[in-house]
């Protein structure tokens, strides 16, 4: 099993959910505020790599039922429709986190758009 890759920042809105990173960064970068991605070239990570993210957090989470997920860092939208819609349909799919529920819909969401 490798390591699942985490953003720098959990907002506390967000302490019961999944994390699941799709980007690295900020495209924007400029907030006088904001040291949080000072130096990090943006970046959105390619969907194969979120996609095992969200399979390893099957295997590493089971059994957690989580209500939502937080897509890390900053600008997840920049990411084309069809790949936020495939990322967001995996994420669904582990909510439960219960491996056998997970396979079987990802499965055959796969199916369905082959
Ligand atoms: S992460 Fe948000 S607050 Fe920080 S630089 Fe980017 S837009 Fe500004």
């Amino acid at each position: 099993m490798t390591d699942i890759e985490l953003g720098p920042i959990r907002p506390p809105s967000e302490s019961q959910s999944l994390l699941i990173r799709v980007t690295r960064g900020c495209h924007w970068n400029k907030c006088f505020f904001c040291g949080l991605y000072k130096g990090m070239k943006y970046s959105v990570r390619p969907t194969d790599d979120i996609l095992e993210d969200i399979k390893i957090s099957v295997e590493v989470y089971d059994g957690i039922n989580f209500t939502s997920c937080f897509l890390q860092d900053a600008d997840a939208i920049n990411i084309p429709t069809e790949d936020l819609l495939l990322i967001g349909y995996a994420c669904f799919c582990c909510r439960s986190l219960t491996k056998s529920v997970y396979m079987m819909r990802f499965g055959a969401f796969f199916i369905s758009i082959l």
